[in-house]
């Protein structure tokens, strides 16, 4: 096991339903722990760029749009193996095919809009970590 960071990302659907709290305490108590976070509403521009190995997808559009339809929050969560166990706690993309007690079984309905995102690769949470947080707002 390995101290790592990931990047999370509360998503507009569940910033509406107001269970912002309830996604945190999720990961808190199973042993990951905040290490920098912000609200915010991402332009067209950021969710595009985010989001850009996916725009040659069918779903880029549609994501993009979901994903500008309201605030988020952005976190960056610290642990041991905190990508996979940040992956293991959303559960499955599509929240139906999702394990119980996962955050997308418990707090999505549909795949294109299922609460949270999660860096799936190391290489990807160094690059989704720096699309939000510069270094001095990183805790540890
Ligand atoms: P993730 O890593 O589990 O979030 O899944 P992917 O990287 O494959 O997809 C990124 C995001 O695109 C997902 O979380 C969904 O929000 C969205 N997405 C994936 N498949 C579909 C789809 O078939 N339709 C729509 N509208 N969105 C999708």
């Amino acid at each position: 096991m390995s101290i790592q960071k990931t990047l999370s990302i509360i998503k507009p659907d569940a910033v509406r339903k107001n269970i912002i709290g309830q996604i945190l305490s999720k990961f808190e108590s199973n042993g990951l722990k905040v290490a920098a976070m912000k609200m915010k509403h991402l332009t067209q521009a950021e969710a595009e760029g985010f989001y850009a190995e996916h725009k040659e997808r069918g779903f880029f559009g549609d994501l993009v749009r979901f994903m500008i339809s309201g605030p988020v929050v952005v976190l960056v969560l610290a642990g041991n193996d905190a990508i996979l166990k940040n992956r293991e706690l959303m559960g499955a993309t599509d929240p139906k095919k999702a394990e119980p007690g996962t955050i997308r079984r418990e707090f999505a309905e549909s795949i294109d809009e299922n609460a949270v995102h999660g860096s799936d690769s190391s290489q990807s949470a160094e690059r989704e970590i720096a699309f939000f947080f510069n270094a001095a707002e990183l805790v540890n």
